[in-house]
C-alpha cells in the first residue's frame, strides 16, 4: 500500500535490518528496541491489523508463527513474547499488521 511504513519497508524502500523474509512474510530488528531481543514480523501484502485476519488471508499468520518458532530455536530463545497490537487504544503505531517479537529479559504480567 502506497504511504504504508511497513509496506515500504517490506518492499525494501526503506532501509530495515532483515533477519529473513520470504513470499509471505518479511522480519526485521525493531528501531526502538524493548527488550535485547526485539524484531518485527509483516506480512509483506498489507493488512491493517490483526481485526483484518480471515479465511482469505490467515496462510500468512500461520507462516508469521513457522517462522518466529524456527527463528526462536535458531536463536536459542528460552522464553520469548509475541504481542500484536490492534487499535490506537491497545498501542498500535503502525498500521500494518505486525507481531512483536520480544525476549532476553524477564517480562511482567499484565501488561501495561
Ligand atoms: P506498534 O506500536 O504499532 O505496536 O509497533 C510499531 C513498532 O514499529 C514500534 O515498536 C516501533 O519502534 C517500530 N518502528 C516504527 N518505525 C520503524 C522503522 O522505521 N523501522 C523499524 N525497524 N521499526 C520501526
Ligand atoms: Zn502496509
Amino acid at each position: 500500500m502506497k504511504d504504508c511504513l511497513f509496506c515500504r519497508i517490506a518492499a525494501g524502500e526503506i532501509p530495515s535490518d532483515c533477519l529473513y523474509q520470504d513470499e509471505l512474510v518479511y522480519v526485521f530488528k525493531d528501531i526502538a528496541p524493548q527488550a535485547p531481543v526485539h524484531f518485527l514480523v509483516i506480512p509483506k501484502e498489507h493488512m491493517d491489523s490483526a481485526a483484518a485476519v480471515d479465511e482469505t488471508n490467515s496462510a500468512v499468520v500461520a507462516r508469521a508463527f513457522e517462522v518466529i518458532a524456527r527463528l526462536a530455536r535458531e536463536q536459542g530463545l528460552e522464553g520469548f513474547r509475541v504481542v500484536s497490537n490492534v487499535g490506537e487504544s491497545a498501542g498500535q503505531s503502525v498500521r500494518h499488521l505486525h507481531f512483536h517479537v520480544l525476549s532476553g529479559r524477564d517480562m511482567t504480567w499484565p501488561p501495561g
